[in-house]
């Protein structure tokens, strides 16, 4: 099995889905997880059964559109477990909708997340990361992060973002830092994701959608695979589909 226990690992959107499940799989590796979102009971309960298991975790109640909250759960995570060797930039809402219903509110909501929630993450590790000069980055983008359909204008434009902001930052970091840098993008997983969709025509076209989603394990394997590589290797990109989706 891959040893993680020399990993201290910050993992954003704990509380749920993809992140949730990184956080499981990551400790029953032995790496040491601080579980952040803002829903506290979530992250307490993950916590418990973590230990019960023999893993380390922690939590930090955070809302990454927060600097100051962001930059408190890096600072806890190196409190308590000494440094952090990856974040999982993995919080994000994906309120889909079409763009005549005018949901600018929630427009405002997917910049504010997903994509300033993401900058706020590097921002609070990078210091870290250079004065350690080692590090791993991996953010989550979408298969919408590299093809657009109709409701996803907005969530895609967000998800192609975070795809240009951490190849950017990859180009920079490299070659003159270890820091790793990678962009996961998975296709259809079965979580909360989609309860945030409020515009009906949406959800009505979405059920139609013939595809059976993957388990949220199969992107926390593809998180195993990316930090468990030897330093020298980067792996800047994965894309994670079920068979059943042709998008
Ligand atoms: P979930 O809705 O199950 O999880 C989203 C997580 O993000 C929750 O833990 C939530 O925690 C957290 N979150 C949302 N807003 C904030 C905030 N302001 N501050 C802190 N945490 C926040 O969805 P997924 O697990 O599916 O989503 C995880 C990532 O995967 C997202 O970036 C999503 O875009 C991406 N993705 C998912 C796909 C899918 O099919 N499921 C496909 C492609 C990409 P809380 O509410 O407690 O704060």
């Amino acid at each position: 099995m891959t040893d993680l226990s020399d990993k201290a690992i910050l993992i954003t959107g704990a509380s749920s889905g993809i992140g949730e499940a990184t956080a499981r799989v990551l400790a029953s590796h032995n790496a040491a997880v601080m579980l952040a979102a803002r829903r506290a009971d979530r992250l307490a309960s993950l916590k418990k059964e973590i230990e019960a298991s023999g893993g380390r975790a922690e939590i930090c109640v955070t809302d990454v559109t927060d600097q100051g909250q962001f930059q408190q759960a890096a600072d806890r995570t190196i409190d308590r477990f000494g440094k952090i060797d990856v974040l999982f930039n993995n919080a994000g809402i994906m309120p889909l909708s079409y763009m005549n219903k005018l949901k600018v509110a929630e427009w405002h909501r997917m910049v504010e997340v997903n994509i300033k929630g993401v900058l706020n993450g590097i921002a609070a590790v990078l210091s870290h990361f250079l004065n350690r000069q080692e590090g791993h980055l991996i953010n989550v983008s979408s298969v919408a992060g590299h093809v657009v359909f109709p409701g996803s204008a907005v969530y895609s434009a967000t998800k192609f973002a975070v795809r240009a902001i951490t190849e950017g930052l990859r180009m920079e970091l490299h070659p003159a830092t270890q820091i790793r840098v990678s962009l996961i993008s998975p296709g259809a997983v079965s979580t909360e994701l989609a309860d945030a969709i409020t515009d009906p025509d949406v959800l009505e076209n979405w059920k139609k959608i013939p595809v059976i989603p993957m388990a949220p394990e199969r992107i926390a394997d593809a998180v195993v695979y990316a930090v468990s590589q030897p330093p020298e290797v980067d792996v800047s990109e994965i894309i994670v589909r079920p068979v059943s989706q042709n998008l």
